[in-house]
């Protein structure tokens, strides 16, 4: 292939593509290469699909101002383009008197980040809202919602296609060799491995974005990149009277466990999901195992007495990119130009986990001015 390109995309998951959204337009060649057949076969469509509010992380983190950003630029994507999606809002239940402090500590954090909306309730307030939960209190956040992931990829690869971006699929990035400023980039199809040069690269390689990095000549463990997988698992969720709910359902989360708790989640069916648990794996297998039953039994059960097990049955799972390893403390995305690594055409995006789906328009507006500094 003999041809060049200003910006590549690796990776055509929601984050890749809302990048090549915001970057494709007339005059700037613009190109995505993703190993599988089509867009979003990864994290991007193995997840919970929910729209967050941004109550969770410190105040003065990315994971908070791109969600807060990527909500609104969300919720006003779906109203202008019909892209589904259900503003259902979400509850975070207080089982146990004892987790009532950090429900108020939530409540707290959530203000700080500018979430203006979220309310206390008391348990009777709760029941009368669901009257299928029992809990000590609640936090209702109105403004949290679900979307259709896939439709809002099929948005981005549109307005990216319409921008006039090349889109590379069956082709999975083998080689990134810094040269003049710019890059050569091998891509290997079923056959054959070509190449073409590249002045900016954008990391999107979601699960192995620290394998591309490495490409570069990046050591992930010293630039801190390195990817731990943190696999979880749903269960569906049978709708009966005793199980129904309308909103979004969470525990008061566990951080430091790795993600937001076994929250059932109402798709835009009506269906209900249960999940995802989380503990690290070593390989990306997408299997459920059924014996987990009872500890999503258990999970679901602290807030929502009426399940049975025979509700459950096991559904999808997802893996998630954490650079938060097992044991570690709270870990931001990386959003970043490699300049101190003498790449400054080099744009990594690691650790793009929840709420990654919510915070991808943001993460493309960022991406455009970095990537506006070097071209
Ligand atoms: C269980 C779970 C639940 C979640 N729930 C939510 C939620 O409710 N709300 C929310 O906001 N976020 C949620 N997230 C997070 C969200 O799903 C991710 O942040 C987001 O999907 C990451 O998108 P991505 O494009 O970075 O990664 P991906 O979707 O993984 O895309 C990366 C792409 O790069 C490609 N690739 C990799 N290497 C190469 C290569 N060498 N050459 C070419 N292509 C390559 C891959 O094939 C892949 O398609 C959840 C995640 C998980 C795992």
């Amino acid at each position: 292939m003999d041809c060049e390109f200003d910006v590549t995309i690796i990776g055509a998951g929601v984050v890749g593509l809302a990048v090549a959204a915001a970057l494709a337009r007339p005059g700037r060649d613009v190109c995505v290469v993703e190993r599988h057949a089509a867009f979003g076969q990864e994290t991007s469509s193995r997840n919970s699909e929910v729209i967050h509010s941004g109550i969770y992380y410190p105040a003065d983190s990315l994971k908070t101002r791109l969600c807060v950003r990527g909500r609104e630029l969300l919720y006003a994507l779906c109203r202008d383009r019909g892209i589904p999606h259900a503003r259902r809002g979400k509850l975070v239940v207080a089982a146990r008197p004892e987790e009532r402090p950090d429900l108020e500590a939530l409540l707290a954090n959530g203000r700080r980040n500018g979430v203006e909306d979220l309310v206390l309730l008391e348990g009777g307030a709760l029941a009368k809202l669901e009257p299928n939960l029992r809990g000590e209190a609640a936090l209702l956040s109105p403004s949290t919602g679900i979307i259709d992931s896939h439709a809002l990829m099929r948005h981005f690869e549109g307005a990216a296609r319409q921008g006039g971006a090349a889109f590379l699929y069956n082709a999975g990035v083998v080689g990134l060799d810094p040269v003049g400023g710019g890059f050569d980039v091998r891509v290997r199809d079923r056959e054959e491995t070509d190449g073409f040069r590249s002045r900016v690269v954008v990391n999107a390689a979601g699960l192995r974005a620290d394998r591309v990095a490495a490409l570069a000549g990046i050591d992930p463990d010293r630039a801190g990149l390195r990817i731990h997988p943190c696999k979880g698992e749903y269960f569906r969720l049978r709708r009966r009277a005793a199980t129904a709910v309308e909103r979004l359902v969470y525990p008061v989360p566990r951080i430091k466990a790795g993600g937001l708790g076994v929250h059932v989640t109402v798709d835009l069916q009506g269906g209900l999901k249960l999940g995802p648990n989380a503990f690290y794996v070593s390989a990306f297998d997408y299997d459920v195992d059924p014996g987990h039953r009872a500890f999503f039994f258990e999970a679901a059960r602290a807030y929502l007495p009426g399940v049975d097990p025979d509700d459950l049955t096991p559904d999808m799972a997802g893996i998630r990119p954490k650079l938060q390893g097992p044991g570690d403390g709270f870990r931001d995305f990386v959003i970043r130009r490699e300049t101190a690594l003498g790449l400054p055409g080099l744009i990594s995006l690691a650790g793009i986990e929840s709420p990654g789906l919510t915070a991808a328009p943001a993460i493309g507006e960022i991406v455009a001015g970095l990537v506006a500094e070097v071209l």
